[in-house]
Order: C-alpha cells, then structure tokens, then sequence
C-alpha cells in the first residue's frame, strides 16, 4: 500500500511517499527556518504563508522523486493535529483536496504519533508494545504504546517542553534559534560540572517534568555575572545545562521502565537527536538488559516520512476521515 504523506504542523512543508509503514519511496522537506530566525521563534502568519507557497512543488516532487503519480497511490495521510492552526490547515486542506479529486481514503495523523512512527521506518524489527519517550519541540510525554494506535500517557511535562527548554536557555547565551542542535554541539566541548543546576521534579508525579526553573537558573546565572561585569563560559555553562535536561529525561523515562517493566525503550522527537540523551540511554540499556530504539538523525526533526509510516497503521485500525476533516491545534496523543 502506497500512501501519500503530508506534514505542516509547523515550520517544515514536507511531503513523502511510503509503502506498507516501513518502506520510505520519497521524502521532500522545505524549511523555513531561516527566516523564522529572524524573529527568535516561529511566526505563525508567516509560517502559513510559506506552507501555501511551497505545498504544491513539495508535493509535485515527492510523487517525481518516487518516480509515481497520483493513480498508482492508494491513500493520503495528512497530519491534522497537534501544532499551529494556521499551518495546519493548509496541509489539511490540501489533502482533503487531493483525496476528493483523486478518490483516495483520507488518513487523519497525529503529530507525535508520527514522531514514535519515525522509529518503525529506521527499525524495521520494532513492533509495540514498548515505552517511548517523546521529546519535541512543543512536547515531552512518556508513552506506553500498547498497539500502533492504542497508547497511554504515563508523564509529561507541566511547563516547558524538553525542546522549548534548550532553545529558551540557548537563546539566553546568545545561540540563535532554534538552539537547541548548536547547544548541543558546544556543549560536547564544555565541562558539565562547571555549573551547579537543579534536577527538578514534580511532587507526587515522578514520571512528570518540570523544565521552567532550570531555565530560569541558567537566566540567573547569566544576568548575575553581567551585573557583575564576569563573563560565562558558554561551552561550560551548554554542558552543564545539557546534562541536568539530560539527567531528569534519563532518571524518569528510567523509572517508567521500572514500574511497566517494558524491556524495549523507544525515543522519538527532535530532541532525540541529543547526543548526550543518545549517549546515556545507550549505556543505560545496555547495563539494564534493555533494548533501544532511536530514530535515524534525518528523521528526528519534522517530515513527512514518519506521517506516512503512522498513517499505514490508522488505515489498518480503520481510522479514515471524510471531507469534515479539520486542524486541531491541541489534542492528546491517546485520543489519535
Ligand atoms: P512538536 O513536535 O512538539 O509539535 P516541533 O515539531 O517544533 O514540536 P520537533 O521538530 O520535533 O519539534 O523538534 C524540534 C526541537 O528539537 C527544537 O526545539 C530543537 O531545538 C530540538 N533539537 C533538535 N536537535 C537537537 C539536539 N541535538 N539537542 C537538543 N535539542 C534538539
Ligand atoms: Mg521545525
Ligand atoms: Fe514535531
């Protein structure tokens, strides 16, 4: 089965082809990152704006890169759900388009399920159930997937994303956005006990997050040493604030492993590019008698290919949409 992907919950328009979930034929990702740097962050109108722009040459060139035309496709997956209103819409209505022309079945996808789905293209053994840790730009979940489409919220953030929580304290050094891959990269050079930083956690939840204090430690240290006319150590200071993000991922998602006592350990998002969150799951799991699972580097960020992979498993649970199909900004993981 080949399905047409579609992804533009934020600020990639990305298009893929993928046959059977696994199997990617094409995948075409335009960024607009560089112009959102400008701003510091995403600009919603913009962002829309240049999805409009780039979705018909994406598309074009993800059937031509998979050497495929709309006939021999047998259905669309769309992401509709979590991300900017905005954004999302123009993906949406794009596919709702092309699957009334067409004729081809409509598959609603969930932005984070897509994440977890990056996994089943990178590792074609990896079938639920497992335990997943979703670290995102706009997220952070521990998710037990039972069933491709049957997963439960086990902890999550209750402030800052692990994502948002790099780019806001990156931003603060003055890395420009989004921060989090350079921070990492400097902070393979630093020294991470240079900085003394807490390891938050949240009352009565040891499965939850909470990232909003650690930021606003780093802030802190960065406004009282330019009152005091010091300079920081950027390469220390990225080290020290990596490690503690690092350290509050690993001790929690750890815990869940614990408490559930699944044995296959899965990281989705963004920031399961982090080199040092990759570093100590790694070792973790291999001194725990677990097995880890992480997508490749081009698929950790946004793309379509992962919507394309997810989108073969709601087909298969029966999860299409008609033509009433609309955007959510927020909707839970659980609730696909
Ligand atoms: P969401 O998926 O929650 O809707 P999003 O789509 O914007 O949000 P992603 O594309 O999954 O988020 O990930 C982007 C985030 O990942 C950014 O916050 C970015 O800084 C972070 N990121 C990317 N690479 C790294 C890295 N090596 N270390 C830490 N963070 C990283
Ligand atoms: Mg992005
Ligand atoms: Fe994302």
């Amino acid at each position: 089965m080949k399905i047409l992907a579609i992804e533009s919950s934020c600020d990639e328009t990305a298009a893929a082809v993928v046959e059977n979930g696994r199997r990617v034929l094409s995948s075409v990702v335009a960024t607009q990152v560089e112009e959102h740097k400008l701003y510091g962050g995403v600009v919603p109108e913009i962002a829309s704006r240049r999805h409009s722009e780039a979705i018909v040459g994406v598309v074009r060139e993800a059937l031509e890169r998979a050497e495929l035309t709309v006939d021999d496709l047998d259905a669309i997956g769309v992401t509709y759900a979590p991300g900017l209103i905005g954004a999302l819409l123009v993906g949406v209505n794009f596919a709702k388009g092309l699957s009334l022309s067409a004729n081809l079945p409509l598959i609603p996808v969930h932005h984070l399920r897509s994440h977890i789905a990056s996994n089943y293209i990178t590792n074609p053994e990896l079938e639920p159930p497992f335990l997943c840790l979703v670290v995102s730009g706009g997220h952070t979940h521990i998710i037990e997937v039972t069933d491709y489409t049957k997963l439960r919220i086990l902890g999550k953030t209750r402030d800052d994303a692990a994502g948002e929580a790099f780019d806001k304290a990156a931003r603060a050094m003055g890395m420009p956005y989004p921060g989090g891959i350079a921070m990492d990269k400097l902070a393979e050079t630093g020294n991470d006990k240079a900085f003394k930083l807490p390891r938050p956690t949240v009352d009565g939840a040891p499965l939850d997050f909470s990232f909003s204090g650690l930021k606003t430690a780093v802030i802190n240290i960065l406004h009282n040493a330019e009152q005091k006319g010091q300079t920081v150590n950027i390469a220390d200071l990225s080290a020290s604030y990596r490690k503690a993000v690092v350290d509050c991922l690993v001790r929690n998602f750890l815990h869940a492993a614990d408490e559930t006592g699944h044995k296959k350990l899965v990281i989705a998002g963004g920031v399961s590019a982090n080199a040092l969150l990759r570093r100590r799951l790694t070792e973790e799991c291999k001194r725990t008698g677990r097995t880890l699972y992480m997508p490749d580097l081009s698929l950790t960020g946004d793309n379509a290919a992962m919507v394309g992979a997810q989108a073969y498993y709601e087909y298969l649970a029966g999860h299409t949409a008609g033509m009433k199909l609309n955007a959510c900004a927020q909707r839970s993981i659980d609730l696909g």
